[in-house]
């Protein structure tokens, strides 16, 4: 039997912490068991490798093969330490970089996708009786250089080397007790979910729910590797995210209610109602690679046959997306660009409201119930999202949250 168990960045924040994963890990280790692991950074070693970074430049980023090459020190760390642990209580370990692991990613540096595993080393260290360690969010491009996954990437590590190892499961502990049905420190009766499938927790993802990276989720989709979202400090069964439901659970419509408070709106104001427009703003905003995620364009004025463009962005691709923006509305001769950044989304999921229109009309009603304007309406098969005011998210998550998973 082959397991992968990946620890985050709470975590493995400590020495203390760190050796009491080793003994949690010794502890339950089945006589059969072949184990890999997946750390992240120690607490929050990453932010502060940023941090430092911009002490050099504001910008840090703009030399991303060195920031890359700054930010995969902060796994190594753990590696080295939580193997170091292991041989103090006399099981043989090694840890790994993501390259001597067979991690190959791209060289989109600081964005890096892994392309393919070839965990031979894995397999022989395995074989000799030793646990293996290998350092979340990395990997190496064909030159060598490290690369990492995008932040949250570790996730993906454990997930993609599990596939590739063929493992029998994977396990991902964490500093919560799985995956809830709304964020539980602003939801009172959020309930943690026992499965969730692939699809659903990949649109809470997208939705705002921060668990999980999503493309872990996607590569666990693609192997077929159930995700077991477990506590590192309880023993208590997590959720998991797998294809299909397995258990009678009660079924609910909706899985779980997400929030984003990282987003702004943008309104183009006043543009020519004619064919082309919308496709100079939103070419002009791929090509800057800025994600846009609600539209609505509406008739402002018939006579002068004039429109509105109104969309919205994440926060962290605002300045961005206004300085593309401001140019394409001075080109098209808009009368004017809003940006408004006191907005925030409210999203529910679930699979089972395909084509079920009532769904919708719930969420709206729960909303006006507690006297809460919603601005933009977005949907796709699975999910209802409203932008509402920011200072109302908690009251919308809640009351949403009420509706659709009563006390
Ligand atoms: N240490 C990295 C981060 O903070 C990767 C991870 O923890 O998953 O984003
Ligand atoms: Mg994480």
């Amino acid at each position: 039997m082959l397991t992968v168990k990946k620890f985050g960045g709470s975590s493995v924040a400590t020495a203390e912490k760190i050796t009491a994963i080793a003994e949690r890990v010794l502890r339950e280790k089945q006589a059969d068991e072949q184990i890999v692991m997946v750390v992240s950074a120690m607490g929050d070693t990453t932010d502060e490798l940023i941090e430092l970074a911009k002490g050099i430049d504001q910008d840090p980023y703009r030399f991303a093969r060195e920031m890359d090459m700054l930010l995969t020190t902060g796994e190594q760390v753990t590696i080295a330490l939580l193997a170091m642990a292991f041989k103090k209580l006399g099981q043989d370990a090694i840890s790994l970089t993501g390259r001597m692991a067979g991690i190959a990613t791209d060289d989109v540096y600081t964005k890096g996708r892994i392309l393919d595993i070839t965990p031979r080393r894995v397999h022989e260290e395995l074989d000799s009786g030793k646990i293996v360690i290998v350092a979340g969010f990395q990997g190496a491009d064909a030159a060598g250089n490290p690369v990492t996954l995008g932040r949250g990437g570790s996730d993906t590590s454990a997930v993609a080397l599990a596939g590739a190892l063929k493992a029998d499961s994977c396990e991902i502990f964490t500093d919560v007790e799985g995956v809830f049905s709304a964020d539980p420190r602003i939801a009172k009766g959020a309930r943690k979910m026992q499965e969730i499938t692939y699809n659903e927790m990949l649109e809470m993802a997208r939705l705002g729910a921060g668990v999980m990276q999503p493309r872990s989720v996607e590569m666990g989709q693609l192997y077929g590797i159930p995700i077991h979202v477990r506590s590192t400090f309880s023993q208590n069964r997590g959720t998991v995210i797998r294809e299909d439901y397995t258990m009678e659970e009660k079924s609910f419509v909706i899985r779980g209610v997400a929030h984003d408070e990282k987003v702004a709106k943008i309104a183009v104001l006043g543009v020519q109602n004619t064919p082309g427009v919308a496709h100079k703003i939103f070419a002009a905003l791929a090509d800057a690679n800025v994600d846009v995620d609600m539209i609505v364009q509406s008739i402002r004025n018939i006579e002068k046959n004039v429109t509105d463009m109104v969309f919205t962005v994440a926060i962290g691709d605002l300045n961005q997306a206004k300085a593309v923006v401001d140019k394409v509305a001075e080109e098209l001769d808009a009368v004017a660009v809003l940006i408004e950044e006191d907005v925030a989304k409210v999203s529910i999921v679930g699979a089972g409201m395909l084509g079920n229109p009532g769904i919708a009309a719930r969420m709206f009603g729960a909303l006006a119930k507690a006297g809460i304007n919603i601005d933009i309406i977005s949907t796709s098969e699975i999910s209802v999202s409203c932008l509402i005011k920011s200072s109302e998210i908690k009251d919308a998550v809640n009351a949403v949250h009420n509706e659709f998973f009563p006390a």
